[in-house]
């Protein structure tokens, strides 16, 4: 069973004690700069040159200096860049200001897990990692709940890193809806093959084949559309409130043997197999390695594929029926 830690949990003085630097605004960062500033931390954001969100972050109270002159003043230095340039950043910026007895935080463990940031022994190494996406976080976090976190502890410089961990969790509001101890290792690899296998690849690979197959077979794209991606919200929304059981239980019986008899016939056992390699792939590093020499090669692939989705008929014709959907927000 997994080990859960809530308020009563976590001691928010221990945070509080510390100087903490954020580095980065975006979806995470401007919400855990700002919770933590609002439990009472002691907080200053780290921003590039030419940062689009510098103004933001100064016109809502926060201290913004450089990420080095962040380093150099935190002992806490949670680092809330974009995955792909954490390393440079770390080199550049962070590595040279760090001292024993500071921590190094993360809100994913990928640069760690692969080895691309080797931070000093007398550092603790921490990952307080939101399961939501930031704006959410800062919002529950207001309005007096929390987004649960899970939380890890790669290095324990001070005996103390889990402690730490869990405070700073408190701090933004991680506590009040639950935090699950994990590793480094286990979050980064299952992350990635979830988002891969199942929640981003996989989908998406699913809704654009039943797309495929009816639109081939002459049916209207806009039937199609609705019957293989609109419709998935509702699904997926009865799932998230009781499981398959709730969803079950909402479809009509047609549909629910349609689920038990096709559905193993879609997903097999090649597919399976398939979702091990992807998996085996990400343990050992492929995976990771891959993303990192596209991602500085300059995205070429990456821009490819993004092109040709934004062009693929599924996509059009969602544009066009989604402009007659008021309540469905594009922006959102
Ligand atoms: P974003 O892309 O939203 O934000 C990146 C921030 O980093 C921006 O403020 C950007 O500045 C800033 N930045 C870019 N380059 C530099 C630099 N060289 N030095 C300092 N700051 C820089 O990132 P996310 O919040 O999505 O991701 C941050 C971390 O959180 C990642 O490890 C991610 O895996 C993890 N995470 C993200 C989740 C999410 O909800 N998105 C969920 C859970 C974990 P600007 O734009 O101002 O120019
Ligand atoms: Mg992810
Ligand atoms: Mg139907």
């Amino acid at each position: 069973m997994a080990e859960l830690f809530y308020d009563a949990d976590a001691d928010l003085s221990i945070i509080q004690g510390r100087k903490v630097a954020v580095i980065g605004y975006g979806s995470q960062g401007h919400a855990h700069a700002l919770s933590l500033r609002d439990s009472g931390v002691d907080v200053r954001v780290g921003l590039h040159e030419g940062s689009k969100s510098k103004a933001k972050a100064e016109e809502q109270g926060l201290r913004v200096v450089t990420p080095a002159e962040a380093a150099a003043e935190a002992d806490v230095i949670m680092i809330l860049v974009p995955d792909p340039i954490q390393a440079q950043v770390y080199e550049e910026s962070i590595a040279p200001h760090l001292k024993d007895g500071d921590a190094l935080f993360f809100g994913h463990g990928f640069n760690i897990r692969f080895g691309f940031i080797k931070p000093p022994a007398g550092v603790d190494v921490c990952m307080v990692a939101p399961k939501g996406p930031g704006h959410l976080v800062r919002r529950q976090y207001e309005e007096g709940r929390g987004v649960p976190c899970i939380a890890a502890v790669e290095q324990d410089a001070s005996g103390n890193a889990f402690a730490l961990a869990l405070s700073y969790a408190k701090g933004i509001g991680g506590t009040r809806a639950g935090v699950i101890k994990t590793t480094f290792t286990e979050e980064t690899e299952t992350d990635l093959f979830g988002e891969q296998a199942v929640l981003c690849g996989g989908t998406a690979a699913l809704v654009k084949a039943g797309f495929e197959t009816l639109t081939e077979a002459g049916y209207q794209p806009e039937i199609a559309y609705f019957e293989c991606l609109h419709e998935l919200k509702l699904i997926v929304d009865l799932m998230y409130e009781g499981g398959l059981e709730k969803m079950r239980w909402s479809i009509s019986e047609t549909a629910e043997w349609g689920d038990y008899v096709t559905g193993p016939r879609i997903i097999t056992d090649a597919t399976k197999a398939e979702m091990k390699k992807v998996l085996a792939e990400i343990q050992d590093g492929t995976f990771a390695q891959q993303w990192m020499d596209e991602y500085h090669g300059g995205l070429k692939k990456y821009n490819e594929y993004k092109q040709q989705d934004s062009e693929h008929l599924l996509e059009t014709t969602g544009k066009q029926l989604r402009k007659l959907m008021s309540w469905v927000d594009e922006e959102a």
